[in-house]
């Protein structure tokens, strides 16, 4: 793209009806908010506990600037690791039942640097086919061949493995990214002993933008059976889902006995209300990333304040089950009124409740008409969701009341319904 193609790019973007744009929140990020100077009440965040805004993870912040001052200064290798995050790193580790944890800046970063320190060149990476962003740009990064399966479809992912291995360099079945065809040369692999595969099946734990879970006992044996690492990004479902919201693993009881090949990847800045992210393993894995990691390795530490928050913010989403039951009960009201309304509801347990409008165009009328009754939800459009399936993105959280998922359900109950327009 050439400084003069710009503007006749954007101007299809618009007329596609893709074109994105930022809402100025005027506040903290809690319900009721004020969004471009008018009153709205939310229903976008992924602050699912509600503690974004939490009293204690505030005082938590400001204490730990009053203690560590604002910037760390370097990065972790360096001398930008504090004790605050040893801390943090210890309780999470704990929490997940891990010998370690790690602290990345963000879960993209995370992502990248998971995947690219332990896959590379002649390696294969698996990954569910609506796996977030980072974790298919960290396979592209790593130079790995990135083989898509069907979505959550453990089956399909075997015998994707299995034809790997009876063919290896084959590229049958195989799905690049839209742009980056497989890295690697089919016919040079050709007959060839596989050098190295497979390396690792990667899986959100609940999807981003449908709010499903992950087949993870499904995908832990077939990594276990295979070899491979199984990374489990559970940005949606830790603080959520599990014992003390230990998350999607918990869920399904995969989270007893650390294993060698799993890794949990979590993110601090959804559930636990403050900003950053985490990887957990075993120490070999930990000692890896802490050599290899680029993202890890050349940027500047976090905050130790902000860890100071988080480890406010760990103890709180452990300890306060109520936030958890009530986000529970929420979403059982929300379904329950939205099935009533007959809206294309998608099949999810979690506070990810999304409503397929289809065609961009229909996801931001929707989303415009709620806006204008004083409610917001985003419109979710490709490439962030696959094309035909925009949707309005509807989030919950534990800040919300029974009065707000009402409000919702009688704003719901005004849209036009895709077939009528
Ligand atoms: C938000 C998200 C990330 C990125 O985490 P950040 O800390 O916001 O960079 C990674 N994976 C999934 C599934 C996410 O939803």
């Amino acid at each position: 793209m050439t400084p003069n193609d710009l503007s006749a790019e954007l101007e299809r973007r618009r007329a596609a009806g893709l074109y994105r744009r930022r809402r100025v929140q005027d506040g903290p990020q809690q319900p009721q908010g004020r969004t471009d100077g008018r009153p709205m009440l939310n229903f976008g965040s992924n602050d699912y506990l509600g503690l974004a805004n939490h009293p204690q993870v505030i005082t938590a912040l400001q204490q730990g600037a009053a203690r560590w001052g604002v910037g760390s200064g370097s990065a972790h290798l360096v001398n930008g690791h504090s004790a605050a995050h040893q801390a943090l790193e210890e309780e999470l580790a704990e929490f997940t039942g891990q010998p370690r944890a790690l602290l990345f800046s963000t879960g993209y970063m995370a992502n990248l640097g998971v995947i690219s320190a332990l896959a590379g060149r002649g390696d294969t990476v698996f990954e569910d086919r609506l796996n977030h962003a980072s974790l298919l740009d960290a396979a592209v990064l790593s130079r790995a061949t990135l083989r898509r399966y069907p979505h959550a479809d453990a089956a399909e992912l075997a015998h994707l493995l299995d034809a790997d291995r009876r063919h290896p360099g084959r590229d049958a079945g195989t799905q690049a990214m839209d742009g980056n065809p497989p890295t690697r040369d089919a016919a040079q692999n050709d007959g060839a002993p596989h050098p190295n595969a497979p390396c690792l099946i990667a899986t959100d734990g609940v999807f981003s933008m449908d709010g499903d879970l992950a087949p993870l006992p499904a995908l832990a044996l077939i990594a276990r059976q295979t070899g491979a690492w199984l990374l489990v990004d559970d940005a949606h479902g830790l603080g959520v889902l599990g014992r003390e919201g230990r998350g999607s693993l918990d869920h399904f009881g995969l989270l007893g006995a650390p294993a060698d090949g799993l890794i949990l990847m979590g993110t601090l800045g959804k559930a636990f209300g403050t900003f950053g992210a985490f990887v957990a393993g075993s120490d070999a894995l930990i000692e890896t990333l802490i050599q290899r990691a680029r993202p890890y390795i050349y940027t500047t530490a976090t905050p130790p304040a902000l860890a100071e928050a988080t480890r406010v913010s760990l103890a709180l989403a452990r300890r306060e089950e109520w936030r958890r039951e009530h986000l529970k009960t929420l979403i059982g009201r929300f379904r329950a009124g939205a099935a009533q309304l007959g809206l294309p509801l998608a099949d999810s347990p979690t506070p990810i409740q999304p409503l397929t409008a289809g065609s961009s165009e229909h996801a931001l009328a929707w989303s415009r008409t709620l806006e204008s009754a004083g409610i917001l939800v985003t419109a979710i459009r490709p490439p962030t969701v696959p094309a035909g399936t925009a949707r309005l993105r509807i989030t919950l959280s534990a800040a919300h009341t029974q009065a707000d998922v009402e409000l919702l359900l009688s704003a719901l109950a005004t849209l036009p319904r895709v077939q009528d327009q």
